[in-house]
């Protein structure tokens, strides 16, 4: 089979016009990047917002023309914010509809997000799934969070995904607890995915949602890398989000993190669904009594300012981490628990506003530094 080159593909890529019509899409830098592995073509494309139409017309036209190089199997055409040499990406409002990456058969896409990592996104994300599969939800569960994919440990799963068809293009995705899962913990080892850019983070993403061979779902839960620079902005733009849970731990600083966090979404436009506290309180086995470990409340605090709904407030506890880290989440591992009914209460919220559509968009957009 004819090997196929980065070069090949420039070649090929420089017979396109560029968005502006001044040179061709190479020449211009609209290309950022192109990946090659194998027969498999990755094309990382700059989308300024004033030309975002074309560039969803050209990511169909490129990929088409991507898989028309001999050797080509594979093709995909990521846009992504990112301008290099430029200033720091401005996410632009922009129609629902032209949002690229869907998944056929799954109602609604909930990304899980927090301003910073450690919270307890990854904990909130899984009981979040099986919470809302405990209401009557088919749930599939995917870790975007791939400079720290937690997943594959939260599971108590190992090993690769199999190959979904005799031709390898699409890969099953994993499943336990009746949940389909798909990782990039599953594919590549740790310390690969840690020095990953934002685009490379973006086509990794697109791989999972496009590559998987997902079931028909009600919601895929979509467990976010923690922050908000340019990955996470691009995941939240190219993704046809239905909505997003932020977490937070209570203490001030976590806050400021998931203001951060808030403002983000709002400016592409994607409902906030509410905020959970994370680590809120701890109770002593012992002597029963509460403690305020981080301050408390203060999450409830800022979702009443802000206007979103206040999902929960999940304490700590430290069944909480030894069943995360023994792969059977609490909400599977207790159903009967005070944790496991917290977060089923959280999933109700969610299926709720999912339903009914509702959440922070329509908010005005509040900027701070
Ligand atoms: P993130 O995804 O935000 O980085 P994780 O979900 O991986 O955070 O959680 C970080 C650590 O905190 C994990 O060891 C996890 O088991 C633990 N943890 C999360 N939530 C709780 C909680 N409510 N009580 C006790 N430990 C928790």
């Amino acid at each position: 089979m004819a090997v196929v080159t980065k070069e090949i593909v420039l070649a090929e890529l420089k017979r396109f016009a560029a968005p502006d019509g001044r040179g061709n899409i190479v020449g211009q830098g609209i290309v950022a990047d192109v990946i090659v592995a194998g027969s498999r073509v990755t094309v990382v494309m700059n989308a300024s917002p004033a030309h975002l139409k074309t560039m969803n017309q050209l990511q169909k036209v490129v990929e088409d023309a991507v898989l028309e190089i001999a050797g080509v199997e594979k093709a995909v055409v990521v846009l992504t914010a990112e301008k290099t040499g430029q200033s720091a990406p401005q996410a632009q409002p922009q129609p629902r509809s032209s949002r690229a990456l869907a998944v056929d058969g799954i109602t609604y896409l909930l990304a899980v997000a927090s301003g910073k990592g450690g919270v307890g996104k990854s904990t909130t994300a899984i009981n979040l799934a099986l919470g809302l599969q405990a209401i009557g939800c088919r749930v599939a569960v995917l870790d975007a969070d791939v400079y720290g994919p937690s997943m594959p440990r939260l599971f108590g799963l190992t090993g690769k995904p199999e190959a979904a068809d005799m031709a390898g293009k699409k890969m099953k995705p994993m499943t336990r607890f009746g949940l389909e899962v798909a990782s990039i913990g599953f594919l590549v080892e740790e310390e690969t995915a840690m020095i990953w850019r934002g685009p490379m983070v973006m086509s990794a993403i697109t791989q999972l949602i496009r590559e998987v061979q997902w079931q028909p779902a009600d919601v895929m839960v979509i467990d976010l890398p923690p922050g908000t620079g340019d990955a996470q902005l691009t995941l939240a733009q190219q993704t046809a989000l239905s909505g997003a849970v932020i977490v937070s731990t209570p203490q001030d600083l976590a806050l400021i993190d998931a203001r951060k966090a808030i403002t983000m979404f709002n400016k592409v436009n994607v409902p906030v669904l509410g905020l959970v506290e994370n680590m809120s309180y701890f109770t002593c086995t012992k002597c029963g009594e509460r403690h305020d470990i981080f301050g408390h409340g203060g999450a409830r605090a800022e979702a009443e300012r802000r206007g979103i709904p206040f999902l929960g407030a999940v304490p700590l506890d430290i069944e909480v981490r030894e069943r995360s880290d023994s792969g059977e989440p609490i909400t599977v591992g207790r159903p009967d628990s005070d944790h496991a009914e917290i977060y089923r209460k959280i999933a109700a919220q969610v299926w709720d506003s999912l339903q009914k559509g509702t959440g922070l968009a329509a908010a005005p957009a509040i900027s701070f530094e």
